[in-house]
């Protein structure tokens, strides 16, 4: 195949199962592409003398993947090596290539004409190609350091560092306050979108490397932060950003109103078989307002669809964005304001609604049953453009403030930044 690729070879990517079979299951449903398919999409990379997708200044991949390298390993067969590149930057790359926004692909120069390489697809078929040549297996220290390390969370960022702190020779102890690890993987994202047998699969792995896991050990709760400050010669703090951020209106106090947070991880203990906590929240049967138009709106929404929701309806504060960026304008950054379907939004007939502020909610014995909202126009409300929805369940999708406080963080002391604030050190 000659150097051209691009402009040679149209872009193509994975498919997905027909939203009525999908939605049957709880099972991934993404249709992965052909070997011949994969090699001739690895062959679109140009191998840019400035690779803008493999990361840097605030655009492209965040793990610093070197994304030109492993295309043109995919490219010529070198599928070990390839896995060899991937790993040496990121350590768990089949949970990235099913989840992550790739901002790679933005920033990828191909973009500027909207059909940029499918590097998220390459990255998932070396990585799942690596789990099925069973070339995942643990990679223990060549010598022991003495030094004793904690990992407060085993979410995403703290199973990568406690990987990579064993791997160099530390004895290094994972508390995590659930039965089992993953943080927001495990129980924020559903099973359709990652299955969790990955995860187990990475556990087994690091334990074999010597990390040993704690599990239903709350740091703060029943696990004393200065008890292991005094075990340990460093703490790692890993545990996220929880405290979800409300919809303070008129009637947030009736039944059925909840937290995708408090929605989502039901249905994942469900599929895994872990109790799930009294009330169950079901979508079945009900008419179903999401507020919120990220990815986590967008998991409430296929959960809903897949429980059997009567109707599934988003809405958006924002106005509705372009259908395509201003490429020349926003390449290599990432663009935020880009029109985009989720699959989970084409998993049934999804009500999206945009420049939409909630008002109140009001409801019959105490069981919420209608949305009050109101247009919007920029920051203004549309004076006489109220309308209503019928709502059985509203899940609020609006994201994160900071961190929870009480517990562990007022225990050790630190200061906080007002909540919503950009990062930095408090003022
Ligand atoms: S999809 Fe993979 S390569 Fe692209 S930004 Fe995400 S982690 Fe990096």
């Amino acid at each position: 195949m000659s150097d051209k690729g691009f402009m040679e070879i149209p872009r193509e990517d994975r498919g997905y199962q027909l939203p009525e079979q999908r939605v049957k299951h709880w099972k991934e449903f993404v249709i992965p592409l052909a070997p011949e398919v994969l090699n001739a999409q690895a062959h679109r990379c140009m191998d840019c003398g400035v690779p803008t997708c493999h990361g840097g200044e605030g655009s492209g991949c965040p793990t610093n993947n070197e994304i030109p390298e492993f295309n043109r390993l995919v490219q010529i067969g070198q599928w070990k090596k390839a896995s060899e590149n991937l790993h040496s930057t990121n350590n768990f790359p089949e949970i990235t290539g099913r989840v992550c926004p790739a901002p790679c692909e933005a920033a990828c120069v191909l973009n500027i004409d909207q059909a940029p390489v499918t590097i998220k697809t390459i990255e998932c078929a070396i990585a799942d190609k690596a789990i099925e040549e069973g070339w995942i297996v643990p990679e223990r220290p060549q010598s022991r350091t003495g030094k004793k390390v904690t990992i407060v969370g085993s979410g995403m960022a703290g199973m990568a560092c406690a990987q990579q702190l064993a791997r160099v020779g530390h004895e290094v102890h994972i508390y995590e306050r659930h039965a089992k690890a993953g943080g927001l993987v495990r129980y924020g994202i559903p099973d359709f979108k990652i299955e969790k047998g990955i995860l187990d699969r990475r556990v087994a792995q690091m334990k074999g490397e010597g990390v040993t896991f704690h599990y239903n050990a709350h740091v703060g709760v029943n696990v004393d932060i200065n008890d292991l400050r005094r075990k340990f010669d460093a703490v790692v703090l890993a545990g996220g950003s929880e405290v979800p951020r409300d919809v303070k209106i008129p009637g947030r106090e009736l039944a059925g109103i909840h937290f995708a947070m408090e929605f989502l991880p039901q249905q994942n203990r469900r599929v895994s078989g872990e109790p799930v906590k009294a009330p169950d929240i079901l979508a079945t049967g009900k008419h179903v307002v999401v507020l919120g138009g990220g990815d986590t709106g967008s998991d409430c929404i296929g959960t809903a669809w897949r429980q059997e929701a009567k109707s599934v309806t988003q809405l958006e504060i924002m106005p509705r964005p372009p259908d395509q960026e201003n490429g020349p304008m926003t390449w290599p950054e990432y663009p935020r304001f880009k029109f985009r379907t989720s699959s989970s939004q084409l998993d049934g007939d999804t009500g999206r609604d945009f420049a939409v502020a909630t008002q109140s909610f009001s409801g019959e014995d105490g069981q919420v049953k209608k949305l009050h909202c109101i247009r919007m126009n920029g920051k203004e409300r549309v004076v006489g453009s109220e309308f209503e929805l019928n709502a059985d369940l509203v899940l609020i999708a609006a994201g994160f403030t900071n961190p929870v406080h009480e517990g562990m963080l007022e225990q050790l002391g630190v200061k906080f930044n007002p909540p919503d604030s950009k990062l930095g050190p408090p003022g």
